[in-house]
């Protein structure tokens, strides 16, 4: 098997384990798992808070509103879905969107791991803060919290080295694309932080970014 199929095949194991997972309450709800969707090979990934009301009805990642705009973030990258890899901090649905409980993200978060070793992305991109507080923290950085969590607009467009599990990964903060929705000023910040993606990613690219 070449090293392509092989990645297939675990992202699709993943994939297989998360539709059949009862790990958390969430199982009861959802009309599909959403595992996540794209290049089993992109160097980058972006990594949202869990699936809302279109993405439980299709079982694809960003597939609703916030998705479309995530659609535009990426051009402003110079980036097609079809070369990154987008999932999520969970992989169901929780009830009216609410926000993940903590042993949600417990149960949950070990198929992200899995995700991110297989794929091997050179840089991260947390949509949010749920997904910035659990990758920074898993990939071992160490970033000042309120008793509330981290404050995403202290780390949004900042570049952290990462390095989990022997894979070292660069990460970058920023605001989930449904908060620039409803707010101007986040909006652009988004934008902003998107064209810096496509700069970071062309360092990398080129070798004058170190990982
Ligand atoms: N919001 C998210 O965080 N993830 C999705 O997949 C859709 C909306
Ligand atoms: Fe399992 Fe994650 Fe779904 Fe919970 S949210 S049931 S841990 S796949």
């Amino acid at each position: 098997m070449t090293r392509l199929d092989e990645k297939a095949r675990a992202l699709a194991e993943v994939a297989e384990e998360v539709a059949r997972c009862k790990k958390c309450r969430l199982w009861s709800s959802r009309t599909n798992s959403v595992p996540g969707h794209g290049n089993q090979d992109a160097d980058v990934m972006f990594i949202g808070e869990a699936p809302g009301y279109n993405e439980d009805l299709e079982g694809k990642p960003f597939v609703g509103v916030a998705g479309k705009f995530l659609d535009q973030l990426l051009g402003l990258a110079g980036l097609k879905r079809s070369e990154v890899f987008i999932t999520n901090v969970l992989k169901c649905r929780p009830p009216r969107n609410r926000d993940p409980l903590p042993d949600e993200v417990e149960a949950c978060g070990p198929y992200l791991e899995r995700q991110i070793s297989i794929i091997r992305p050179k840089l991260v991109v947390c949509l949010g803060r749920h997904s910035a507080s659990y990758v920074l923290s898993r990939g071992g950085v160490r970033v000042r919290s309120k008793p509330g969590g981290i404050s995403i607009s202290a780390v949004r467009g900042q570049v952290f080295k990462a390095c989990f599990e022997g894979l070292a990964f660069l990460i970058m903060p920023t605001y989930h694309p449904a908060a620039g929705l409803y707010n101007p000023k986040l909006k652009d910040k988004l934008m902003e932080d998107f064209v810096s993606i496509g700069r970071v990613l062309m360092g990398i690219r080129e070798g004058s970014i170190p990982i």
